[in-house]
């Protein structure tokens, strides 16, 4: 129902009353009042007397409305849009959930009867109202409509410009033509794309309309455009702006091209594909100048990222870097060629593709398809005088084969493989045809990764474990199982309902020591896999990720995918790595229970004591929000 006008507010009084401020308090926010001219509440805040959020929950209970926390809640965009944006900015107005007798509207000012009346009108549905706060609306708004609607009219006039017969040979192809509708329409949907933090475009012609999505932390958003005969044009333009060859329409080709929107640098990758209604395009955004990688941002632990800078600071041998696609290795590679990037420095890589620039360094992109594949840009490397040297990925044996040499003859080289963990990359490579020797001296080090998802900070609970969790985590550890407590996530607005925000990588790092480079020699798997255990700071990724799901970062969950099967000898070391430490000294426990920021009694002190043992001191400090934005693998 609309507000009442019988129940006149005065909202001055009824803070009195309350004892929220005095009478003269109130009689001096009159008086500036009766000054400014604005209302007595914006007063009321702008002299101190009371916070916004207050005057807001206030003013809702006086109503009787309710007040919606925007700030803390997922808007659907459909619901939103039942309101143009020039009403919603107008009126300050949001429709934030219709049911099927009324809408939920949020109002900045729900006193407003003009502007009721206008949505009432407007909307013509019934309507509650619920206050909000002005910023989070205007916020919302912003990220709702964006520059759709400005998309939408560029792309009618652009409609009208291209009469049906033009063909696009006839269109303007030259670049200082800037005003062209195409052109304008295309730095729009940039522009929104790089406002929305969107990491790909998808332009797809159908039958009826054109559809352009941006996916925004993962998920597609669409907009659709009933101008459907303006693809031909946009995609032409962006073939021609990419190097395309624009009269090819029946075989998917690839390109690229650069271009600058707000200030930034944006690399963009670009494919087509033939469908049956005219060429699709997606492009990959990857923003140039989002502040460089850096080997702090990775949330490697602290010891082990001391190990790894070591390791490729080395004037020679090998680092190799391992996981599955989309384990984050890219980022882990360009961190390490962001801190190696110096002057006096030369570093050559060859990449398939060119992820990210990195200012001074040697990029190469492999084009298999002209015979320049990563042996040959590596075989040429080699005669350009370079220090460190950046493979892409040990594919086949030749290339593995004349990396290890390189690394062996005084380079640097850093280097991935598709293999699960660090203790059988190195023995792939013996299987990739390298003779044992030489991959004991060149290998230095070995990162196995994996992303993990982090646990939504708003909703996690404890968590009360299924019985196939259980099992499996009585298999990997025992009964060193009931020392620990795991969390999960409800679901909240902050997550999308998912439990998750976010995502952290999970890291092993093993060392070629004498040990393991004299199992190399031999060849002995066996040997290999015995000595990796015994070394002190190897702990394997299964290990590593329970440690985060036992401080309430991930989940089992997310531990179990990453961990896969688990074999006798990892769960009879792993039982022994968490084995109590009944020396631990009384004094260092305090601090370390602060730090991990949890006490749930008894249970929980014995856990951190037991497993979490350094956590404070070297546990990773991710922010998981500036990881995922650099993630590239
Ligand atoms: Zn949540």
């Amino acid at each position: 129902m609309a507000v009442s006008t019988q129940k006149k507010i005065r909202i001055g009084d009824l803070l009195v009353q309350k004892g929220v401020i005095s009478q003269e308090q109130l009689m001096s926010a009159l008086q500036a009042q009766k000054a400014s001219g604005s209302k007595i509440g914006d007063t009321l805040i702008d002299l101190g007397l009371i916070t916004a959020l207050d005057f807001l929950k206030l003013l809702a209970a006086q109503l009787g409305i309710t007040y919606v926390d925007l700030a803390n809640y997922t808007c659907r965009s459909a619901v939103v849009r039942l309101l143009p944006e020039a009403y919603a900015r107008r009126y300050k107005a949001i429709v934030i959930e219709e049911s099927e007798k009324d809408l939920l509207v949020g109002m900045a000012d729900p006193t407003d009867l003009y502007a009721y009346d206008e949505l009432s009108k407007m909307l013509k549905k019934p309507i509650r109202v619920a206050v909000v706060r002005e910023v989070d609306m205007m916020k919302a708004v912003d990220k709702i409509y964006r520059k759709t609607e400005e998309i939408g009219s560029l792309a009618e006039e652009l409609g009208e410009e291209l009469s049906p017969v033009q063909t696009i040979a006839e269109l303007p192809s030259d670049v200082a033509l800037k005003d062209a509708p195409v052109v304008k329409l295309l730095r729009t949907v940039f522009e929104d794309a790089v406002s929305a933090g969107a990491s790909d475009i998808h332009i797809e012609p159908d039958e009826q309309v054109l559809r352009i999505r941006q996916r925004v932390d993962g998920v597609l958003q669409e907009h659709v455009m009933q101008e459907r005969r303006i693809a031909g044009a946009l995609v032409s333009r962006l073939k021609l702006m990419s190097g395309l060859d624009i009269s090819e329409k029946r075989l998917p080709q690839d390109g690229r091209f650069n271009i600058r929107v707000k200030d930034r640098n944006i690399d963009v990758r670009l494919s087509t594909m033939p469908l049956a209604h005219g060429e699709s395009v997606v492009m990959r955004l990857l923003d140039q100048s989002g502040g460089s990688l850096n080997l702090e941002q990775i949330g490697m632990p602290a010891e082990m990222l001391r190990r790894f800078r070591a390791q490729i600071h080395n004037p020679h041998g090998m680092v190799l870097v391992t996981g599955p696609t989309g384990s984050g290795k890219t980022t882990t590679l360009y961190a390490a060629l962001s801190e190696l990037n110096r002057a006096e420095r030369k570093i050559i890589t060859a990449e398939d593709p060119v992820e990210y620039r990195l200012p001074r360094i040697n990029q190469v992109q492999v084009q298999a398809n002209i015979g320049l594949t990563f042996a040959r840009v590596l075989r040429a490397a080699l005669r350009q005088d370079p220090d460190v040297v950046m493979v892409g990925e040990m594919r086949d044996q030749e290339t593995s084969e004349i990396g290890l040499k390189a690394a062996m003859t005084g380079h640097m080289v850093l280097s991935t493989l598709h293999t699960n963990d660090a203790v059988s990359t190195a023995l792939r490579l013996i299987d990739m045809g390298a003779q044992g020797y030489v991959v004991a001296s060149a290998v230095k080090a070995i990162i196995a990764q994996r992303l993990v998802r982090g646990l939504c900070r708003r909703c996690q609970k404890q968590d009360p474990l299924d019985d196939n969790q259980r099992a499996w985590l009585q298999t990997v550890l025992g009964d060193q199982l009931r020392r620990y407590r795991f969390r999960k996530g409800e679901g909240c607005p902050h997550c999308k309902q998912t439990g998750y925000t976010g995502r952290m990588a999970v890291y092993e790092l093993l060392e070629i020591d004498a040990d393991l480079a004299d199992a190399l020699r031999r060849s002995d798997s066996a040997a290999f896999s015995a000595a990796a255990r015994r070394q002190p700071g190897y702990e394997p990724l299964a290990l590593a990720a329970l440690r985060f799901a036992g401080m309430g970062l991930t989940t089992v969950d997310e531990v179990m995918r990453i961990a896969g099967v688990v074999d006798e000898n990892l769960t009879a070391y792993i039982a022994k790595r968490l084995a109590p430490q009944p020396a631990e000294p009384e004094k260092t426990r305090g601090p370390r229970r602060e730090a991990a920021g949890r006490q749930e009694g008894e249970a929980q002190e014995e856990i951190l004591d037991l497993t979490l043992e350094d956590v404070a001191e070297e546990g990773p400090k991710v922010d998981l929000d500036a990881f995922d934005e650099f993630l590239l693998d």
